[in-house]
């Protein structure tokens, strides 16, 4: 069995961390921050967690998450209810016209969710107590280790330097530090080349508020979670212990909207859309709108012209690739990376880094970058025509995919097959390839989605949103 030292023990890296270690391998985890995490229900107001910025914004867990928790690490799912975590199916709630009555197979679409700090609380007292996996809190990465390298012009990383000058050997390091990890510039000091990167800020601005019930229901959705309006989405997001989320999504260069950030004006806002008017009928957990921007989309590949930069680190997660967060996938995406890495490891010799390091880097290719790439191709789309309703001016890319994606949501709210299949691509469950495979289903997709264009918009235009925030 493998010692492994990863670096960064957030969500992604936690999970990544309980895999690895249930297979038998000796995992450390190394995070830099250093407060342990507290009960659940405290972390909300008392976790210092510096190291993730979004740690207090609106999160949904999608059934992605549920499902490979489900399947990989039950008692991860157990105290993520016990701790009061929300579980919903849309399947089971949304009325029958729209779902043609439950299904075999429905169950699919069943989530459990919760605020972050929360559930990474559980998560992380799930960790601390796994066998075989120690988690050092306050303890920083600083650097890689060289060891003997098995192949020319590749250096390979035996280990992890902390920053009290300790050095812990790995057969393997994980590198799991987050958006702003480190880990190009530890391989160029490595002496590695760097690797491919890809980056843009994905030019979106975040308004959030968190919300409770005094009954511990959540309210009910009468829409989509993430509903488009023009020049905003705005997120409604079931969490834990009846409480949830609010979030006006903007383009980061929308200054007329930065007046969402007055509490009243954003929930004068809120509340002139009906479908999600009544989320603001709660006790707010923040005396303040909670904002984020500046966000970057990054992709990394580890692997140049077919050939991994080092051996004996690879990156997961975040750390390997992260979008905007408006679609809410990044956990989900960051889990599917996870249990990417611990099959490479089952079925990979650790002793011959370098058939390692590449199967890892084709795995990732093959079963998590084309999420990534989806979800960036949504956002760029998304923020043009944001930005192209900001000018006044019709969107029309003229890109068959863009229309596709359009048609199957817009689709979904009449016909049970696009529901589902729309469903399963937002809940990274299938990708549009897989669901519009399915006989006949482009069809349908057509015949009920292609009007999209002419669907009523039941919210604020333009004029009468900015009008409201100038106040
Ligand atoms: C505004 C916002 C909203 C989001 N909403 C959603 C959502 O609704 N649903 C969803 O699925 N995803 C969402 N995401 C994405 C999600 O937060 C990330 O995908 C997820 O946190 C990735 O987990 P991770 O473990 O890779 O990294 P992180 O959770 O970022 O953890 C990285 C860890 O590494 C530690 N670290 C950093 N440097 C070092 C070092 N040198 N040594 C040791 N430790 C170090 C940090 O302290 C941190 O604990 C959102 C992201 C943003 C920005």
């Amino acid at each position: 069995m493998a010692t492994v030292v990863m670096t960064g023990g957030g969500v992604v890296g936690l999970i990544t961390a309980m895999l690895l270690g249930q297979d038998g391998h000796e995992v450390t985890v190394l995070e830099r921050d250093a407060a342990p995490p507290p009960s659940p229900l405290e972390a909300w107001s008392a976790w210092e967690r510096r190291g993730v910025n979004q740690f207090r914004l609106g999160h949904f867990f999608m059934p992605r998450f549920r499902e490979v928790v489900e399947q990989e690490l039950p008692e991860v799912l157990k105290a993520l209810e016990d701790a009061g975590g929300y579980r919903f199916n849309p399947l089971a709630l949304a009325p029958s016209e729209l779902t043609g009555g439950w299904r075999a197979g429905d169950e699919r679409f069943e989530a459990i969710t919760g605020r972050r700090p929360v559930f990474e609380a559980v998560i992380a007292a799930c960790a601390e107590r796994s066998p075989r996996v120690t988690v050092r809190r306050g303890d920083a990465a600083v650097g890689l280790t060289p060891g003997p390298s098995t192949s020319r012009d590749v250096p390979h990383a035996a280990g992890v330097r902390t920053d009290k000058g300790e050095e812990l050997p790995a057969d393997l390091v994980v590198d799991a530090t987050g958006r702003r990890s480190p880990l190009p510039q530890w391989l160029t000091d490595m002496g590695a080349a760097p690797p491919h990167e890809e980056l843009e800020d994905s030019g979106f601005f975040y308004y959030g508020r968190h919300f409770q019930s005094s009954d511990g229901q959540v309210p009910p959705a009468l829409g989509p979670l993430a509903q488009s309006y023009g020049s905003v989405t705005i997120l409604t997001l079931p969490c834990d212990n009846g409480t949830w989320a609010i979030v006006i999504v903007s383009s980061a260069k929308d200054k007329e909207l930065r007046g969402l950030r007055d509490v009243d004006r954003w929930t004068s806002a809120v509340r002139s859309f009906p479908l999600v008017a009544h989320w603001t009928e709660g006790q707010p957990l923040e005396n303040e709108i909670v904002t984020m921007s500046k966000i970057e989309d990054r992709y990394r590949r580890f692997a140049v012209d077919g050939r991994p930069v080092a051996t004996g680190v690879v990156a997961v997660a975040d750390s390997w690739s992260c979008t905007n967060p408006s679609l809410g996938r990044g956990v989900s995406i960051g889990t599917l990376h996870a249990l990417a890495l611990r099959d490479v490891v089952r079925q990979t010799d650790l002793g011959d880094p370098l058939s390692f390091s590449s199967a890892f880097d084709s795995a990732t290719q093959d079963r998590v970058e084309p999420w990534y790439r989806m979800t960036l191709h949504y956002d760029r789309h998304r923020l043009a025509e944001i930005e192209a309703e900001i000018k006044g001016e019709h969107y029309d890319p003229a890109d068959p995919e863009w229309e596709l994606t359009q048609c199957l949501q817009h689709a979904g709210g009449r016909d049970p097959d696009c529901f589902r299949a729309g469903l399963a691509v937002n809940f990274v469950l299938s990708t549009p390839d897989e669901v519009l495979a399915q006989p006949g289903l482009v069809d349908k997709v057509m015949a009920c989605g292609s009007d999209w264009r002419n669907a009523p918009s039941l919210g604020l235009n333009r004029e009468q949103l900015t009008a409201l925030v100038a106040g």
